[in-house]
């Protein structure tokens, strides 16, 4: 949801877009075909880059390890943190950075954004502050880049699920193209923490939601205490 939204806002701009995503041995690779669509709606160019042999030395995760089941509930539940995979963002914003680099494009911009997701540093605006200034010294003289312009942009970092949401709304994102879930199964399993957060965007941008789930009516309430 948020990639898509953001490749769509992106377009909505006048980028000219080179899409990739990783395959990281994620039991929801599935969400790499929905990506290759969006990018084919959007008439950008699409490539996976192939991590799956980093996979087996990831194995704490229960997205890519198939024998940690995947949890039901709400990210910002303590149990989430088995779908952490360790320095996950950094280890694709690496690469992504060296591809830019190489092809001369001007930004590398990720959909991140805010909201209950401290189980996940990586997604942190203080993070990209860091990076940035990592890529900076690491390519300088080598980019296409401003020295005053942040190489690795994060237009969502600021806005929730939520406001993601109705702002692809207004684009004519479509969601049903979209995927979340990260058990990667037939549809939408409704249950894990990434489908309780989507179900809850939608609901909070008041906007209909397309999505098909196994278990509709899950939801987690009163975590926030
Ligand atoms: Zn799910």
């Amino acid at each position: 949801m948020d990639s898509v939204t953001l490749a769509w806002h992106l377009q909505s701009l006048d980028w000219e877009q080179y899409i990739i995503s990783f395959d990281y041995g994620q039991r929801h690779a599935k969400e790499l075909e929905f990506a290759a669509e969006c990018a084919y709606d959007l008439g950008a160019d699409h490539d996976v880059i192939d991590l799956r042999e980093l996979s087996q030395f990831l194995n704490s995760s229960s997205l890519t390890d198939p024998n940690i089941d995947v949890p039901d509930g709400h990210y910002a539940e303590e149990t989430m943190k088995i779908t952490v995979v360790p320095n996950r963002n950094m280890i694709m914003l690496s690469i992504a950075v060296g591809i830019a680099v190489a092809g001369q494009y001007q930004r590398v911009f990720v959909g991140v954004h805010a909201g209950d997701h401290f189980i996940y540093p990586d997604c942190r605006e203080a993070f990209y502050n860091a990076l940035n200034e990592a890529v900076q010294l690491g390519t300088d003289g080598f980019s296409a880049w401003d020295d005053d312009v942040f190489a690795v942009a994060t237009p969502f970092v600021g806005i929730t699920k939520a406001d993601i949401v109705m702002k692809g709304a207004a684009l004519g994102v479509p969601y049903e193209a979209t995927w979340s879930c990260y058990k990667g199964k037939e549809i939408h399993c409704g249950r894990c923490g990434t489908c309780v957060e989507r179900k809850e965007a939608f609901r909070l941008a008041e906007v209909a939601d397309p999505t098909v789930y196994e278990d509709e009516d899950f939801e987690v309430a009163a975590y926030r205490g």
